[in-house]
């Protein structure tokens, strides 16, 4: 059944003043906060997607056992709304989350939500709560957290018969207040994030609780971030716990390819055709940490930088593994890194033509 429903609009009669809301922009952090309205949409069995609705945001009310709190079937998307310099407000590449959604929805043995209800519930969001999008200038956004869970109640284990989702938004300011600062990243050489076969390239919470304990072992070691290789041979380069990862070797930027327990980001993808427009080489291929350490150590590898919506891009200053640690560039952002972060960015923002057909304008 792939039926658009119409969402229905009950705005909030209590929105937060403008003073309230106006304290939480200037100072909003990541995740922290949440704008007046949420955008629900059911899915049953034999009717499929149903009762869609624009409400104020509100905790929902749950049966202990709805079948999420215990198997976790579970899928989200994360993408931003910025404020563009006319004052007008677009998405980047919303379709691109809407098709990932549904490979993660399939995956998941989850309802597949049409493209265009994922977008239309994403705008509907916006648009009624758009005062909640930061002005433009600087890098701060609205960010749209799309998710869908399980929605029955019992404890056989099967896909669900029912199934929710959600639209929520939090405002989110630039991730680095005080300039770009690269992180620190731990080599993970025994826990692995996905395995083949697995869900690793669905963006499912249950990858993020698997990465749990490896990011508070990283940070005991004083490292920012994991880095995950390859669940088999434990030396192939993966991604991050929740950003991929792109190595600069002079004027050619490798990123590992997508053997299935990675995350296809749609910034990882977006640069590899950003990279070709600023005259550079983007390729997918395979590293080792082995040709990381060497090729750090020679020289040859001149950056290397994290990439993902939340943060864009973030420059690696530091890497560390049970062998040893290496510094990367110096410790300091790399030109090439910086330059992809400012075109990528100001065509997010609308401060540069975007000539992909990546922006989506607020009908
Ligand atoms: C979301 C995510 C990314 C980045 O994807 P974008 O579409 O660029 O935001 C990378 N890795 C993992 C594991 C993720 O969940």
């Amino acid at each position: 059944m792939t039926t658009t429903p119409t969402i229905e609009l009950k705005p909030s009669s209590a929105p937060l003043s403008d003073a309230e809301r106006e304290a939480i922009l200037a100072n909003p952090g990541f995740g922290r906060h949440f704008t007046d309205h949420m955008v629900t949409i059911k899915w049953t069995e034999g009717r499929g997607w149903h009762d869609a609705e624009l409400t104020p945001y509100a905790p929902l009310s749950m049966d202990p056992a709805n079948m999420t709190l215990h198997y976790a079937q579970e899928i989200f998307e994360g993408l931003k709304a910025y404020r563009r310099p006319d004052g007008t407000v677009s998405l980047f590449r919303p379709e691109s989350n809407a098709e990932r959604f549904q490979l993660s929805a399939r995956r998941l043995a989850m309802p597949e939500l049409p493209v265009e209800t994922f977008v239309a519930a994403c705008d509907a969001l916006v648009r009624q709560d758009i005062d909640w999008v930061p002005e433009h200038g600087g890098e701060s956004s609205l960010y749209l957290r799309p998710f869908m869970i399980a929605n029955e109640v019992g404890l056989g284990v099967k896909p669900a018969n029912e199934y929710l989702f959600i639209v929520i938004a939090s405002p989110a300011g630039a991730y680095f207040p005080g300039g770009v600062r690269p992180v620190s990243i731990w080599l993970s050489e025994d826990r692995v994030r996905a395995v083949p076969g697995g869900i690793g390239f669905a963006k499912t919470g249950g990858n993020y609780a698997a990465s749990l304990l490896a990011q508070a072992e990283a940070a005991e070691k004083g490292c920012d971030q994991v880095a995950y290789l390859d669940a088999v041979e434990h030396k192939w380069v993966e991604e991050l716990g929740g950003m991929n990862l792109y190595f600069v070797y002079g004027d050619r930027i490798v990123t590992p390819e997508l053997t299935g327990s990675l995350l296809a980001g749609i910034t990882r993808d977006s640069l590899l055709r950003l990279a070709e427009d600023l005259g550079y080489t983007a390729e997918e291929g395979r590293l080792t940490i082995d040709d990381w350490r060497r090729d750090s150590e020679n020289g040859t590898l001149t950056e290397v930088f994290a990439c993902g919506t939340a943060a864009v891009i973030t420059p690696v200053g530091l890497v560390k593994s049970r062998d040893g640690e290496w510094t990367q560039s110096d410790g300091k952002p790399g030109e090439v890194t910086l330059r992809l972060r400012k075109a990528l960015l100001d065509i997010q923002t609308g401060a540069a033509e975007d000539v992909h057909g990546w922006t989506h304008h607020l009908g």
